[in-house]
């Protein structure tokens, strides 16, 4: 592909006009669309609204499991023969004390989770109460992902302080049957809409390999794009045995996903960034996983990133996250204090191990361990 074409993408992207859907097609499978300079494209746009800088998440699993939901994906859903740590919603000192831990690892946001389709009234009070206390102690973006809820729970929400709701839509509305039977695209939607309508950010984003087309993944990133949604997670499905899209399954005819390669993977991301240029794009769960040694690629057209592992499978340490952003050039976005404590954090040493004999000449080595015979 010529020059011109990457050059196009940068400009199209930053002067907000939405890429067509051949555009898009050529993005993620084109076969002279090469990888390099795509991500250099994307970067361009990155680089303009984000410059160098990574923000970083931490995620913490405030309910786990009992979930009467059967989303496919999901090691917490009803559907799911995964063998996770359930427990019901966490008490609140341990939930303010894990808050404290992410503000003091230097995260600039922290994102509570709970499992669940939705909360209850009394459930949302609580976390409104929670919300409140956490922002009164520390200077930290607060996240919260607690299923669906209607204006009255999302108003409540942001009157106590809740800087963002996450919502995933996960995948696209004609592709949402095939991973969920429970609810639906459009429930998501309205929960989504919710949030707005009482000025709350939204965080919004897809996982990506649960058997969906290509064109599917488009219509995501421009419903997206329509919703205006703050931040936007770019997930990688994570095959744990036990959910029901981990595999094939006869009976509800679900389709095995597709096989992910880190190139395709970073082909995603820069689709996501062109389309959505000036929203916060993290690179999720799956990160370690699908894009393995080309890992430190994803900061090109992402700008974030979870540390500390996702809701039920562990990721990278968070020292070897920071030690990625570092080497490649970029900055942790967090406040003075925290990039001086992040700066002398002691990055896990590595030993130059040399190598032994056994390694180098190992017939020598075998001459060597042979017991001389007796003289006597
Ligand atoms: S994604 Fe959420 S709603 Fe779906 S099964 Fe998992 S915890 Fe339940």
């Amino acid at each position: 592909m010529n020059t011109t074409f990457y050059t196009e993408l940068t400009t199209n992207s930053l002067q907000g006009k939405v890429l067509s859907d051949a555009y898009c097609e050529e993005i993620l499978t084109g076969s002279d669309v090469e990888l390099l300079p795509l991500l250099d494209a994307a970067y361009q746009v990155r680089k303009t609204y984000f410059e160098n800088e990574v923000q970083l998440h931490i995620l913490n699993n405030a309910q786990n499991g009992y979930c009467p939901e059967d989303c496919g994906y999901c090691a917490q859903a009803s559907s799911a023969t995964t063998d996770i740590e359930a427990y019901p919603l966490k008490p609140d000192a341990e939930i303010l004390e894990e808050a404290k831990r992410a503000y003091e690892s230097g995260a600039y946001r922290y994102c509570l989770v709970m499992s669940g389709r939705g909360p209850s009234g009394n459930r949302v009070a609580h976390l409104a109460e929670l919300i409140q206390t956490v922002k009164a102690r520390y200077p930290i973006e607060v996240c919260l992902s607690a299923g669906l809820i209607d204006m009255e729970s999302a108003h409540l929400l942001k009157t106590a302080g809740l800087d963002r709701l996450n919502h995933n839509l996960n995948t696209s509305e004609a592709h949402y049957p095939n991973i969920c039977s429970t609810h639906t695209y459009q429930d998501r939607m309205e929960t989504l809409q919710a949030a707005q309508r009482v000025g709350l950010a939204c965080c919004s984003g897809v996982i990506v390999g649960m058997g969906e087309g290509t064109d599917d993944l488009i219509k995501v990133a421009k419903a997206l794009r329509q919703l205006e949604v703050a931040s936007l997670p770019v997930n990688f499905f994570l095959p744990i045995a036990g959910t029901q899209l981990s595999e094939f399954d006869t009976e509800t005819q679900r389709s095995v996903p597709t096989t992910l390669t880190p190139e395709y993977c970073l082909r995603v991301l820069c689709l996501y960034r062109f389309l959505n240029p000036r929203v916060e794009i993290r690179v999720a769960a799956g990160r370690e996983h699908h894009l393995r040694s080309m890992e430190v690629m994803a900061l090109y057209p992402a700008n974030s990133m979870f540390i500390d592992g996702y809701l039920n499978a562990e990721g990278s340490a968070a020292s070897r996250t920071l030690e990625m952003i570092r080497d490649a050039g970029f900055t942790v976005k967090a406040n003075d204090e925290d990039i001086e404590r992040l700066n002398q954090e002691e990055v896990e040493k590595r030993d130059v191990l040399l190598k032994e004999l056994k390694v180098l000449r190992p017939r020598m080595a075998s001459k060597q361990n042979q017991v001389k015979p007796s003289v006597d």
